[in-house]
C-alpha cells in the first residue's frame, strides 16, 4: 500500500496573518505524526512566508501551478525554477480552475508536468469530467484522455508524477462523488498507468473534490484512493487534521 498524500488547495484564499495562524495550528497538529505526508498548496506571493513557516516541520511546500515555459518572456508566469528555490516539492497541475478559466489544454498540463519533474518538483496532475460529461457517459473517455497526454509527454517519469481524480461537479459544492464512484475511476487510472509503467502500483492516486473530515475515511479506504487533494476543508485546521487523521 501507497504512503497516503494529503494536500491542501488554498486556491486564491489568505492573508499574511491567516496564513500564519493556519500554518502554526498544522504543524502544532502534525508534530508526532509520520504515518501520511502531507502539503499545502499556497498562492505564490505567500510562498516565501510558508516555507519559513514550515521548516523543520512535516508539512511540505506546494503551487498550485506552474508555468509550462522554461524563462523569459512570459509575464506574470511563475517557473519551475523559480518554485524550487523556495523548496516547493509539489506543483498543482492542470487544475479544472486552470482548465476552465485560463483554457490549459491537456498538451499544455503535459508540459507544466514536464517543467516541474525537470526541476525535481513532484506535479500533481490533475484530472476530472465535468457534470454533462459525466452525464453523458463519457466520464472514462475524458480522464483517460487528460492522462494519456501527460503519459505521452513524460514517457519514462511517469512514475514520478501524483494523480488527482478531481470530478468538476464535486469540486466547491458539498457534492462527493461517493466512494464506489470514485474508486471506480481510480481502477481506470491506475490500468491505463500500468499499461505505461511498471512501477504504476506505486503512483499515487488522489481524489478531490469536496472532501472533508466526515466522508474522508470512507474514501481513503478504497484499495485504488492513495490520498486526498482538499479545497475548501484545509483553510479549517481542525477539518484538515481530521481528513490527515483518516489517512494514517
Ligand atoms: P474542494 O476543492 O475540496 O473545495 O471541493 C478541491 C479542489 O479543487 O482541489
Amino acid at each position: 500500500m501507497n504512503k497516503k498524500l494529503i494536500a491542501g488547495n488554498w486556491k486564491m484564499n489568505g492573508s499574511l496573518a491567516a496564513n500564519d495562524a493556519l500554518v502554526r495550528a498544522l504543524v502544532a497538529g502534525l508534530a508526532g505524526q509520520g504515518g501520511c505526508d502531507v502539503a499545502v498548496a499556497v498562492p505564490a506571493p505567500y510562498l516565501a512566508q510558508v516555507q519559513s513557516l514550515v521548516a523543520g516541520s512535516a508539512l511540505a511546500l506546494a503551487a498550485q501551478d506552474v508555468s509550462a515555459h522554461e524563462a523569459g518572456a512570459y509575464t506574470g508566469e511563475v517557473s519551475a525554477l523559480m518554485l524550487r528555490d523556495f523548496a516547493v516539492r509539489y506543483a498543482l497541475v492542470g487544475h479544472s480552475e486552470r482548465r476552465q478559466y485560463h483554457a490549459e489544454s491537456d498538451a499544455c498540463v503535459a508540459l507544466k508536468a514536464q517543467r516541474a519533474l525537470a526541476a525535481g518538483i513532484t506535479p500533481i496532475v490533475c484530472v476530472g469530467e465535468t457534470l454533462a460529461e459525466r452525464e453523458a457517459g463519457e466520464t472514462e473517455a475524458v480522464v483517460r484522455r487528460q492522462l494519456a497526454a501527460v503519459i505521452h509527454v513524460n514517457g519514462h517519469c511517469i512514475s514520478e508524477v501524483v494523480v488527482a481524480y478531481e470530478p468538476v461537479w464535486a469540486i466547491g459544492t458539498g457534492k462527493t462523488a461517493t466512494p464506489e464512484q470514485a474508486q471506480q475511476v481510480h481502477a481506470v487510472l491506475r490500468a491505463q498507468l500500468a499499461a505505461a509503467s511498471d512501477k504504476a502500483a506505486r503512483i499515487r492516486l488522489l481524489y478531490g473534490g469536496s472532501m472533508n473530515a466526515g466522508n474522508a475515511q470512507q474514501l481513503l479506504a478504497q484499495p485504488d484512493i492513495d490520498g486526498g487533494l482538499v479545497g475548501g476543508a484545509s483553510l479549517k485546521p481542525a477539518d484538515f487534521l481530521q481528513i490527515i487523521a483518516a489517512a494514517q
